[in-house]
């Protein structure tokens, strides 16, 4: 199982041009608002200052009207003398000193008989809210009279240029200053959103399936804000990561050990299922022969048994009397290696003397051994009175068995040595030296396995092959511990050890 460690990873490609805020000398939202803003802004300041001219235009042309009024009432006072004496060198200069005045925008002097004693611009195409009249009158002896007329225009133009010039003024104005607020808005926006958002889109595209970007970025804003909940969540997840990484490698770990728990299960199965079948089969062979010889010689026996001569039916029942050892023999390991199974089997422990026991089994192999030819060789190195804590029974069960084995895995004319003695401080050891074809070195480690007879299931050897089982499982049950050398075709050596109580103990106990 692959932990999908890695998430999908941001490239650079995959950026969308809308997460390239920052990218270049103006950010694309920057660019947006100054769009909106500037012209905006530019129409509402520019209206405003020309809403001003207007209110500035409106005052200055009643000004200009009012004046108009003043100007043709004091020129008709100014030019009555002029006229009246027909002296056109003054008016003349009256006229030039009128027009001198940039609101005038023509001028006409009527003489007495109703010519036009002089004239400036075209008085009749301009608007007549702009046009005034006034008669000029001259007051002598000879009394009151009209000696003349002056018409008189003004005109507003002035007016307007000078303010269109100022809206001009305005409009240029406006356009820098809000330049110069282009300029100060990129410059804030760059220090306090665009770095910050640029730090931002870096941390994202570096965030891979290994490492979280973060991002160093300190500000008491909404800014400094997102900065710092996204740093947050980038060790959220982090944290989510690692924990789900941990749990893959923790499920990975499992899953390994149940599918080998699973396969040495299985094997466990197969192997019981298959030693299952050769227990049987080897079963059936071994209860086979021992009974088929009790059958044997009790049919012969009961047929001519009266006839036959006195040491042929000796011979016949000690057949019997010996396959029926072998079948109790059979029968009762099997049942010691059941109860073993089920827990069920017996051990009382119990100070108990080892030289005694060994030498109460020695008694009867030594029967078994004689009729193989096998002679058992004892030493006991022992102190006197050394007792163990052991089932003297069960002791002498597993005495009995090393001892059977040695005897029956043996060569012809071979021989048994059994030493007791105690070469380590405190324990004593029981060895059982045969002089057989020993245990293949391949088989040395199935050789404690319940049933199973290292391939000597077809031999001419009887067994179960739980007898080194039942030895193993009492030794240790009862403190002690056994194990075995041995070198093919030269034999095996096979040796049990107990803690020793010590002389004392059986003087104690023995009371
Ligand atoms: P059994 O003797 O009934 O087959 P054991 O459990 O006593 O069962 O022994 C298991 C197997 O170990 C034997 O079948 C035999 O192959 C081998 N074995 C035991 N003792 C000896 C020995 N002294 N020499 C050679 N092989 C032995």
């Amino acid at each position: 199982m692959t932990a999908p460690s890695s998430l999908p990873e941001l490239k650079a490609s995959e950026v969308s041009d809308d997460t390239r805020i920052g990218a270049g000398f103006i950010s694309r939202v920057e660019l947006r608002f100054l769009a909106v803003f500037v012209p905006a802004m530019f129409a509402v300041l520019v209206a405003l200052t020309a809403c001003f001219e207007w209110y500035v235009y409106q005052n200055a042309s009643d000004a200009l009207r009012h004046r108009l009024t003043a100007i043709s009432s004091n020129l008709s006072i100014v030019m009555a003398e002029a006229l009246a004496e027909n002296d056109h060198r003054q008016t003349k200069l009256l006229l030039a000193s009128v027009i001198a005045d940039e609101a005038v925008s023509s001028m006409r002097i009527w003489g007495m008989n109703g010519e036009i004693v002089d004239s400036f611009g075209d008085f009749d195409s301009e608007p007549e809210e702009w046009r005034a009249t006034q008669r000029v009158n001259f007051v002598d002896n000879s009394g009151f009279r009209q000696v003349g007329q002056v018409d008189i225009a003004f005109t507003d133009r002035h007016l307007i240029d000078r303010a269109f010039q100022r809206l001009g003024f305005a409009a240029i104005s406006v356009g820098i200053m809000l330049l110069a607020a282009v300029v100060i808005v990129h410059v804030s926006y760059s220090r306090s959103v665009g770095q910050p958002i640029s730090e931002l889109r870096r941390a994202v595209r570096e965030t891979d399936g290994r490492s979280r970007g973060r991002v160093e970025w300190r500000s008491d804003d909404e800014i400094g804000e997102l900065v710092t909940a996204y740093n947050d969540l980038q060790e959220r997840e982090e944290n989510s990561l690692r924990l789900l990484q941990e749990t893959q490698r923790d499920l990975e770990r499992r899953v390994s050990e149940r599918t080998r728990d699973l396969e040495f299960a299985t094997g466990e199965a197969i192997l019981a299922s298959r030693a299952k079948t050769e227990f049987l089969a080897a079963m059936s062979h071994e209860f086979r022969t021992p009974l088929n010889a009790i059958m044997g010689f009790g049919d012969l026996l009961a047929e001519d048994g009266t006839k036959m001569p006195d040491k042929r039916r000796q011979e016949y029942v000690r057949e019997i009397v010996r396959s029926g050892d072998i079948l109790l023999t059979l029968v009762s390991k099997l049942f010691d290696f059941s109860r073993l199974e089920s827990g069920t089997l017996d051990v009382s422990p119990a100070p108990m003397d080892p030289s005694v026991e060994v030498q109460s089994v020695l008694v009867a192999e030594r029967l078994r051994a004689a009729a193989q030819s096998i002679s058992i060789d004892y030493q006991t190195r022992l102190p006197g009175g050394q007792v163990i804590l052991a089932d003297a029974d069960r002791f002498r069960q597993i005495v009995a068995n090393l001892l059977a084995n040695a005897i029956k895995y043996n060569r012809p004319n071979g021989r048994v040595f059994v030493t007791l003695d105690n070469p380590l401080e405190g324990w004593c050891r029981l060895t059982v030296r045969d002089t057989g074809q020993g245990i293949p070195p391949d088989m040395r480690d199935r050789i404690f396995n319940p049933f199973d007879r290292l391939g000597r299931e077809a031999g001419a050897i009887d067994g179960v092959g739980v007898g080194l089982t039942l030895a193993r499982r009492l030794t240790e049950s009862m403190g002690g511990r056994i194990s075995f050398t041995s070198t093919s075709g030269e034999g095996s050596t096979f040796w049990i050890e107990f803690p020793l109580l010590g002389a004392e103990k059986t003087k104690s106990s023995a009371a």
